[in-house]
């Protein structure tokens, strides 16, 4: 696909600030925007131009009907050479396509959307941070844009990738953080569109998720919606629980996110030696194991927040502390090597980095 450059004047374009210790996620944006347009039945109009408004027709389908999808991904900048590269972003260009099927939405082309980044993201990598736990946040979006208020699959696409300097997740840093047991609202079920990534999934968990902030929690653990029983994932993450000295996470069966950190931290638990289970969990079991002192350590794994450990569950009016609100070994463990590849500081044996050119 030809894309079209309509840059801004180079003496007009800003940086990531000296100052990167206030970036937070997602307060400023680069300065340029990746465009594309799915019009008569063909990807057409592809661009990089200055970052700036989205002009709609009120009545888009996405604005009523909500045909939105949308891929969340990371450059790196490397320590030891100073480049910018992604993290597995083949894995994200096909989730995007799998979301957009689920949607019925046309998707952009899974062989382009390489080369939409690599040119997007090496215009603007001057606004790659360079501190720890700092990254340049990437997040490719689809929507439908026809406008038309029958209830239908949109004929129209807009394609636009965005990019922002982001530093932590959680302002804790990595430290522990503490989670909500969400008992009436669900977030997906068997069936439904929880393994896409499309934007009313979030729409829908808004309201649990402000009730858990102004308890002081800062993300909800969503069980499944038919039992409220097992344990899903959280918000933007999938968990996981370190019981026994076995790692597990809930199965992919069609409600979970399929997470690329999962994939990734699945991969490394079981190259370095650790016991690693794709199984079911209780929250009564979690609960108890808390109780006992054999469930040690829990993590959420995410682009957002690469590995975030879990100091504290709440569930039914009760407190569950995990590891004396400490950061567990495993969880270390698993943080050192996923973000010593993703940064350049260990040696990435699997091919992840990917350079921007
Ligand atoms: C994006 C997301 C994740 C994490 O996926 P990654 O590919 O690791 O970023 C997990 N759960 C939900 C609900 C998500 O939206």
């Amino acid at each position: 696909m030809k894309i079209d450059l309509n840059l801004k004047p180079e003496s007009k374009r800003g940086s990531v600030p000296d100052d990167e210790s206030n970036l937070g996620f997602s307060k400023i944006f680069t300065d340029h925007m990746f465009t594309a347009e799915f019009k008569d039945k063909k990807w057409q109009n592809a661009q990089i131009k200055p970052f700036g408004m989205l002009s709609l027709h009120p009545a888009a389908n996405v604005l009523h009907y909500s045909q939105e999808i949308f891929e969340g991904m990371k450059a790196f900048r490397q320590e030891k050479t100073d480049g910018v590269s992604f993290f597995r972003p083949e894995k994200n260009a096909k989730r995007m396509v799998a979301s957009a099927k689920r949607m019925d939405m046309t998707p952009f082309p899974e062989e382009d959307f390489l080369s939409a980044l690599q040119n997007l993201v090496s215009i603007d990598k001057q606004w790659t941070p360079k501190s720890q736990g700092t990254s340049l946040y990437i997040r490719p979006t689809l929507i439908g844009t026809e406008g038309m208020l029958g209830l239908k699959s949109s004929k129209e696409y807009l394609f636009y990738v965005i990019l922002t300097p982001v530093g932590p997740y959680f302002p804790e840093g990595f430290n522990p953080i503490k989670i909500y047991v969400e008992e009436k609202y669900i977030r997906a079920v068997e069936g439904g569109v929880g393994e896409a990534k499309t934007g009313g999934n979030y729409s829908a968990s808004l309201l649990a998720f402000r009730k858990a902030i102004e308890l002081g929690y800062n993300q909800v653990l969503w069980l499944d919606a038919i039992e409220h029983k097992y344990v899903e994932e959280v918000g933007t993450m999938n968990q996981f629980f370190v019981i026994d000295d076995i790692i597990y996470t809930a199965p992919l069966d069609g409600t979970i996110l399929k997470g690329v950190t999962r994939d990734s931290v699945i991969t490394l638990a079981k190259d370095n030696g650790y016991k690693i289970k794709e199984e079911k969990l209780t929250i009564e079991k979690i609960t108890e194991t808390i109780k006992s002192g054999s469930l040690t350590e829990a993590f959420g794994a995410g682009t957002a927040a690469s590995i975030a450990p879990v100091g504290e569950l709440f569930y039914k009016n009760e407190k569950y502390i995990i590891n004396d609100f400490k950061v567990g070994e495993i969880s270390t463990k698993l943080y050192e090597l996923l973000t010593g590849i993703q940064y350049g500081r260990i040696e990435d044996p699997y091919g992840w980095n990917v350079s921007v050119q």
